[in-house]
């Protein structure tokens, strides 16, 4: 507790700075209110919109209170007992009926470490199926794959974001912080204000390029050959790091060589960034004592994300900004617990720990904590989209969780049609969301004030967000919907519903593994402000920065990825001629279910719109506000036009909250990485049509 008796010391519910916050009992129909927690490292008290309108969503009005059961096509209350029956029975028919991988399971990258955990175990026992994944693979899966080929191990940020202000120099690609998580951008002002330097990478001017000493504006989908291109010209000057190279690396021949192939006007032309940008860029990068890239889904959320990440790494490498003080490259990760819930069980190929799946040594160790055997265990399953792409074929039930796949998985119309087109679907979920909407099953659970657990935030911090207030009368946690369905399917033991036994569990199950938290307890976190992992046993300090003394791979030493660039999977044409990309805006959030939900944010940020350049808006006829038709490939939507200089005249921009008609995600290309398994989000090409007033 902090300085007030009655305040509890939480987290914001949302994204994965996890901002320290005080929650205060009202006595009203919104049960708290969000106060400061100055003394939380990370945001030191401060809040973005987001974050200080939290509680709005807690108010009964606004959430479920019952569990729905479709009948006569319609979603109608009913009894807790009644709708458990039934999911149970449902799921266990369909897997009789078409065996065990016909039940898939689709989680969420907001849930808390303890729900990613049991929902794995819930999907590898209970259910014994493969067919599980999450929304996580939409948004960092990049990365997380970059890092692993390049370091041996994935962790967002590899050092605590107060190292930011002392580094030289950072670039960041792809990321607008400004909107998205505001307090992060004082590291940024702290850096400008220590003599660093600020290039920010983003194809519009944001509110975080505003704040830049350099913004360079590639077309959507080419940052790999922006990297590249730096990489020439820091070879080319002769500011690579040779002993660094030699002594901590290996691999550095091949992507020399690739990088040399990417002549600076090439890249001027493949990207749309002026020559001379691109060498003030290596300039001050290279100039720097200690320098930083901090890639986001700009970069991550392409059909080549994985090695676009792994250019970016490999201007780091080069240079020897890595695996030192105040130096190094990390990904800013975007959901709320998009770090844990990549590490402990719901992502298809993975067991706790960050342990594979077709590993044997790591299914016997998680098998021993379940108390099975190994051989019970499935194998690896189908990534988000696939699965969410396999639904009415292989998958014919699902059970999701955390998640609004209508509105934020790409291809959207086709994901929503495959939901349709189940045998059954299941939903746990606060609100009614549009995914929920074409659910049998909608199960009220609770939310982050209402219920205990762990995040690990942005940096690897593991954090407590702790209980403030009763969830309303009809709602249960996820942790007791899981106890419950696993006892029908036979599994009475094994799901705790007290989330402290789920994470003491947790623990032993990733003990030993790449993210192991064996040394982490609710105790540590609370006395500790957070537990950085990994952390092997209850006397370690935890790891705020790894890399320092060898990297993650046996030898100890780094891997340069050699990468060729290459165009994004669907390229403007005569047909459609305009690049559109996606990203967020300051008062909504991912989906915008919660936030959708909230009057102050609506105020801010009340509908959709496609932001497009004056010079596009004046070839098409389009003045701002106007109705504009956008057409892909995949899809039609009429949303108002936003015209401004800020972005590229060759690309459109929308965000992606919204459903229906003001839909991105409509639009967007659900080409696969080969690596990650990540959708192409942040490249496709579409045609404006201005849309005639009746
Ligand atoms: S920055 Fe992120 S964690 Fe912080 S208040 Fe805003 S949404 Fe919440």
């Amino acid at each position: 507790m902090s300085n007030a008796v009655a305040t509890t010391d939480t987290h914001c519910p949302y994204c994965a700075l996890q901002c320290g916050m005080g929650l205060r009992p009202t006595g009203g129909a919104v049960p708290v209110s969000v106060v400061e927690r100055p003394g939380f490292p990370v945001n030191q008290g401060a809040l973005c919109g987001k974050g200080s309108n939290a509680a709005a969503v807690l108010a009964p009005g606004a959430r479920l209170t019952t569990p729905l059961v479709r009948r006569d096509g319609a979603l109608r209350p009913a009894r807790w007992e009644e709708a458990l029956d039934l999911v149970a029975d449902r799921l266990a028919a369909t897997a009789a009926a078409y065996g065990r991988d016909a039940v898939g399971v689709f989680g969420g990258g907001g849930l808390t470490n303890e729900k990613a955990y049991l929902l794995g175990k819930f999907a590898r026992v209970a259910l014994r199926t493969s067919a599980i994944d999450y929304n996580g693979r939409f948004c960092m899966s990049s990365a997380a794959a970059a890092g692993t080929r390049a370091f041996g191990l994935d962790r967002g940020l590899p050092f605590p974001v107060a190292d930011i202000p002392r580094t030289g120099c950072v670039i960041l690609v792809g990321s607008n912080p400004a909107e998205t998580m505001p307090p992060f951008v004082r590291y940024l002002r702290e850096l400008r204000e220590n003599g660093g330097t600020l290039v920010v990478v983003d194809p519009r001017r944001t509110r975080t390029a505003e704040l830049a000493d350099l913004h360079l504006a590639p077309r959507p989908g080419t940052d790999l050959a922006l990297a590249l291109g730096l990489l020439h010209l820091v070879v080319a000057d002769g500011r690579t790091d040779e002993a660094f190279i030699a002594e901590r690396t290996t691999g550095w021949a091949q992507t020399r060589a690739a990088a040399m192939a990417h002549w600076p006007e090439h890249v001027e032309a493949v990207t749309g960034v002026p020559l001379p940008q691109l060498r003030e860029a290596a300039r001050l990068f290279c100039d720097a004592d200690g320098a930083m890239v901090l890639t986001a889904r700009g970069p991550e959320q392409q059909a080549k994300g994985t090695d676009t990440v792994s250019a970016w790494i490999n201007l780091c490498l080069a240079t020897g900004n890595a695996g030192r003080p105040n130096a190094g490259y990390g990904c800013l990760t975007g959901q709320g617990n998009g770090q844990g819930g990549r590490e402990h069980g719901q992502k298809a190929d993975q067991l706790p720990g960050y342990r594979k799946l077709d590993d044997p040594a790591a299914r016997a160790h998680v098998a021993a904590v379940w108390g099975v055997d190994p051989d019970s265990l499935p194998g690896p399953g189908r990534s988000a989209y696939e699965l969410l792409d396999s639904l009415g074929g292989e998958v014919r039930a699902l059970l999701l969780t955390g998640s609004n796949p209508v509105v934020s998985a790409p291809h959207a119309g086709h994901v929503t049609e495959r939901l349709r087109s189940l045998d059954f679907l299941v939903v746990s979920d606060v609100v009614l969301s549009e995914t929920a909407e074409l659910a049998d099953v909608v199960l009220p659970v609770a939310q982050w004030a209402e219920e205990t657990g762990t995040m690990t935030n942005l940096e690897g911090r593991v954090i407590l967000r702790r209980k403030a207030v009763d969830a309303p009368a009809g709602v249960r946690t996820d942790l007791e919907v899981l106890h419950a369905l696993a006892a029908r399917l036979g599994h009475g033991e094994g799901f705790p519903t007290d989330p402290e036994k789920a994470f003491d569990e947790l623990r032993r199950a990733s003990a030993g593994g790449a993210a192991d938290y064996a040394g982490i307890s609710y105790e540590r976190i609370a006395a500790e402000d957070g537990v950085f992992w990994p952390c092997p046993s209850p006397e370690h300090p935890g790891t705020p920065r790894l890399f320092l003394e060898r990297f993650a791979h046996p030898d100890g030493r780094a891997r340069f990825v050699p990468v060729q660039h290459r165009p994004a999977a669907e390229e403007p044409d005569a047909q459609y001629p305009v690049r559109l990309t996606t990203g967020r805006v300051l008062a909504q959030y991912q989906s915008g279910a919660q936030t959708r939900r909230v009057d102050a944010l609506n105020a801010a940020a009340p509908g959709p719109y496609v932001e497009l350049h004056p010079l596009l808006a004046d070839r098409l006829g389009v003045r701002d506000g106007d109705q504009v038709a956008v057409v892909s490939r995949r899809g039609r939507t009429v949303t108002p036009a936003r015209l401004t200089t800020a972005i590229r005249p060759d690309t459109v921009f929308m965000p992606f909250h919204w459903a229906g008609e003001g839909s991105a995600n409509i639009h967007t290309n659900p080409a696969l990485d080969p690596v990650s398994r990540m959708p192409e989000f942040k490249a496709c090409a579409v045609r404006l049509e201005p849309v005639a007033v009746a």
